[in-house]
C-alpha cells in the first residue's frame, strides 16, 4: 500500500526504536484495562482514511501495550509466563520482515533446514531415533491435538474392528487433552495419580485392561504421559507409562509443553526416562526454552506416521509432494505457516546449548532456593518438592477470597503478578518460574508482602 517512502521510513525508525526500547530494559509489568476503558482511550481504531502508521503506534505504546501484562516481566510467575532471549525476539523481527513460507521445502528450504536442526536438537535429548521428526505449530494444544490424530490414524490402520476411540491419560493431564478429545469425537479415560500425583504403569495397565473388560465396545489406542504438570510440574512415571503402551500394543504420547525443557540440564535429564520411548512428544519453546509466542516443538518417532495422517492433498499441491518427508505443513493440522520455529533456533544456535543448559539449572536452583525459603517460614506451607520450577505453597488460616485479594494488589502496586490455583479441593500460589532474569531479590519482593 504504500512504498518506502519518507514517511514509512521515519516509522521505521519509530517501530525500531520502540522495540529495541522494549526490549534493553524490564517493561513495566503493567495490567489490563475494561472494555470500557479502552473504549474510551483508544476509541474507534478502523476508518475510512486510515489513522496513519504514526497515530497508530500511538495508540498502541500508549494504551493497547500498557492493557496488556508484560509476560516476559521477571516477577510475571503466573500461569506458565514466557521468557524470550535477546536473541530470539530480536530474530522474531527478521522473520517478520522476510515473508518466509515455511510450509514446504521447495518455497522454505533454508528456513526448514534451520527449524530441523533445533528439532533434532531436542529429539536427540529426548533420545529418538533417526526417523524422528515433526514440525512446529502454534502451541501445546495444537500439539497434541494433532499428534493424537496422527495416534488414531495410526490405530485404525492397525488395529482391525469398529471400536469407540478411547484415549487414556491422568486426571492431572492438561486440558487440551480433553479437548483434542472432543474435536476427535473420542472418548478420554481418565486415571488416577499415586500419591505425589503421579501416573504409574502398572495402575495404567490395570485401568485400561480392566475398562477395555467392562466396555468391549472401546479400544484405548492412545496413552498421554505428562512430563511435567501444568500446575506442579509433576513428571509421570514415563518408564513405566512406555512399558505399558507397549505391552498393550497402543500409542506413546508424551506432552512436555512446559517440562520437557528440562532435558536440556543434565540435572533433570534423568527425570524423564522413558520419554526416548514415546511415539510421539511436544514441548513449547515459548513456555520455558527461551522463545517468543507461539511455538510448540511437535516431534513424531516415525515422522512417515505424521506425514501420512496429515498431508493435505489437492490438484495445485502435487509440485510440492515430498518423498524427503521434509514439509512441515506434512505434520500437523496446518497449510500455510510461518517458520515460527526460528526464532528458537537462531537463539539456540547463537547463544549455543549450554546457555540451554545454565538458563535452565538457574530456574531449578532458584525454585529450589524458593521452597527452602517457604519452609523456613512458619506462616507458609509448601505443597509439595518443586520436580521441576514451579513451587507451589499455602498461606496457613487464609482463605480463597485472601489469596484473590493478595493477587490483585500485587498486580495493582505493579510488584508481581502471581495468581491462585487449587490442589486437592484447597487454594494454594505457584510460582512458575522460566525467566532467567527472575533472581532471589524478584522472588523476596514478593514473599515480603505475604
Ligand atoms: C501449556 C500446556 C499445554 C498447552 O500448550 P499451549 O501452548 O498453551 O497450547 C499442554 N500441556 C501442558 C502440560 C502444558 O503445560
Amino acid at each position: 500500500m504504500h512504498e518506502f517512502n519518507e514517511e514509512v521510513n521515519a516509522l521505521a525508525k519509530e517501530i525500531l526504536e520502540y522495540s529495541l526500547e522494549r526490549l534493553r530494559k524490564d517493561p513495566p509489568l503493567d495490567h489490563p484495562r475494561s472494555l470500557a476503558e479502552l473504549t474510551s482511550l483508544a476509541g474507534q481504531t478502523i476508518t475510512p482514511n486510515g489513522l496513519g502508521g504514526h497515530e497508530a503506534l500511538r495508540i498502541f505504546k500508549e494504551v493497547l501495550a500498557t492493557s496488556c501484562i508484560s509476560t516476559d516481566h521477571p516477577r510475571n510467575l503466573a500461569f506458565i509466563p514466557a521468557a524470550p532471549s535477546e536473541y530470539a525476539s530480536l530474530f522474531d523481527l527478521v522473520v517478520a520482515a522476510s515473508s518466509l513460507y515455511g510450509g514446504s521445502w521447495t518455497e522454505g528450504a533454508g528456513a526448514v533446514y534451520a527449524e530441523n536442526q533445533a528439532l533434532r536438537w531436542i529429539s536427540d535429548l529426548a533420545g529418538l531415533p533417526e526417523s524422528a521428526g515433526g514440525t512446529f505449530v502454534q502451541g501445546g494444544t495444537i500439539g497434541n491435538l494433532s499428534a493424537l490424530v496422527a495416534a488414531r490414524y495410526w490405530a485404525r490402520r492397525e488395529i482391525p474392528g469398529n471400536y469407540r476411540w478411547t484415549i487414556a491419560c491422568s486426571e492431572e493431564a492438561h486440558s487440551s487433552i480433553a479437548s483434542a478429545a472432543d474435536v476427535m469425537d473420542v472418548d478420554v479415560l481418565k486415571i488416577p495419580t499415586d500419591a505425589h500425583g503421579r501416573l504409574d504403569g502398572k495402575t495404567t495397565k490395570e485401568a485400561i485392561v480392566n475398562f477395555e473388560k467392562v466396555n468391549p465396545h472401546h479400544k484405548v489406542f492412545a496413552l498421554v504421559g505428562t512430563a511435567g504438570t501444568t500446575n506442579l510440574g509433576i513428571i509421570d512415571d514415563l518408564q513405566g507409562l512406555a512399558k505399558c503402551a507397549e505391552e498393550l500394543d497402543i500409542w506413546f504420547h508424551v506432552d512436555g509443553a512446559y517440562g520437557l525443557a528440562a532435558l536440556a540440564s543434565p540435572k533433570t535429564r534423568g527425570l524423564f526416562i522413558g520419554v526416548e520411548e514415546a511415539d510421539s512428544l511436544i514441548v513449547d519453546p515459548h513456555k520455558w526454552l527461551f522463545a517468543p509466542f507461539d511455538a510448540c516443538a511437535l516431534i513424531y518417532r516415525d515422522a512417515r506416521i505424521g506425514k501420512a495422517a496429515h498431508t493435505q492433498r489437492a490438484p495445485y499441491l502435487d509440485p510440492l509432494e515430498d518423498e524427503g518427508l521434509l514439509n512441515p505443513s506434512d505434520y500437523a493440522i496446518q497449510l500455510t505457516r510461518r517458520p515460527r520455529g526460528l526464532p528458537f533456533w537462531f537463539s539456540l544456535a547463537a547463544n549455543g546449548s549450554l546457555a540451554y543448559q545454565r538458563a535452565i539449572d538457574h530456574s531449578l536452583s532458584l525454585a529450589h532456593e524458593t521452597a527452602e525459603l517457604i519452609k523456613s517460614r512458619a506462616d507458609l506451607e509448601l505443597v509439595c518438592e518443586p520436580a521441576l520450577s514451579i513451587v507451589a505453597f499455602k498461606k496457613r488460616g487464609w482463605r480463597h477470597d485472601d489469596y484473590v485479594r493478595w493477587s490483585d494488589k500485587l498486580l495493582t502496586d505493579q510488584i508481581g503478578f502471581v495468581t491462585p490455583s487449587a490442589h486437592n479441593g484447597e487454594t494454594i500460589l505457584r510460582f512458575a518460574i522460566v525467566n532467567p532474569w527472575t533472581r532471589r531479590a524478584d522472588i523476596d519482593l514478593i514473599m515480603a508482602t505475604l
